[in-house]
């Protein structure tokens, strides 16, 4: 099975002024399509890898033939983690969370505020690439969670519910080393309804 670079809901320019059009070119356009076709490339000398769905590539990598396996782990996250990322933001949405999510954030972390001053510091505190994660364990715990490069909460066995990209690709154009304006202005295109069918 073939992979494709999932349509974007949205236009190019519409996270604006939050996100800029540059970035989503370059972001959506270029490395989210590389990582598609580099892992199209990966699973060529995978086996029966290569008909798994991108979930199981994720979390069976472990299977996934040796001399394939660092590089379709490697795709296939950053394929699954940007698929995960776009839906979950739009234009006009951000501001208080809504529904079953706002229960999880006032069951877990107390209120909106201290969730957004823990995912902050997670996210600007993760060193080099990587994505910060809401993510539900087994026991139906709640936990933020930064993880390194390609990682997702579905290699450790988690649930993925909300995802913030904080490789430098994911910025660098518009904010360049200000990683945390980034983290703040995110916030203003989360798209709450989306989360919430993860929740
Ligand atoms: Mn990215």
């Amino acid at each position: 099975m073939r992979h494709e670079l999932p349509k974007l809901p949205y236009a190019l320019d519409a996270l604006e002024p939050h996100i800029d059009r540059r970035t989503m070119t370059f972001h959506y356009g270029k490395h989210h399509a590389g990582y598609v076709e580099s892992l199209n490339k990966a699973l060529e000398k995978a086996g029966s890898a290569a008909h798994w769905p991108i979930e199981d590539l994720c979390r069976k990598n472990g299977k996934v033939p040796a001399k394939s396996r660092t590089a379709v782990r490697r795709t296939a996250g950053q394929h699954l983690n940007h698929s995960l990322f776009w839906t979950l933001m739009g234009p006009n949405q951000g501001g208080e969370p809504r529904g079953p999510v706002a229960d999880v954030i006032k069951r877990s972390f107390e209120n909106f505020a201290s969730f957004k001053a823990k995912f902050r510091e997670a996210a600007t505190g993760l060193f080099g690439s990587g994505w910060v994660w809401l993510a539900r364990t087994p026991r139906g715990k709640f936990e933020i969670l930064p993880l390194p490069d390609e990682e997702n909460p579905l290699m450790h066995g988690l649930h993925a519910v909300l995802v913030l990209d904080v490789w430098e690709h994911a910025y660098y154009l518009q904010y360049q080393h200000r990683r945390p304006d980034y983290i703040d202005a995110w916030w203003n295109v989360v798209n709450w309804d989306e989360v919430n069918k993860r929740v």
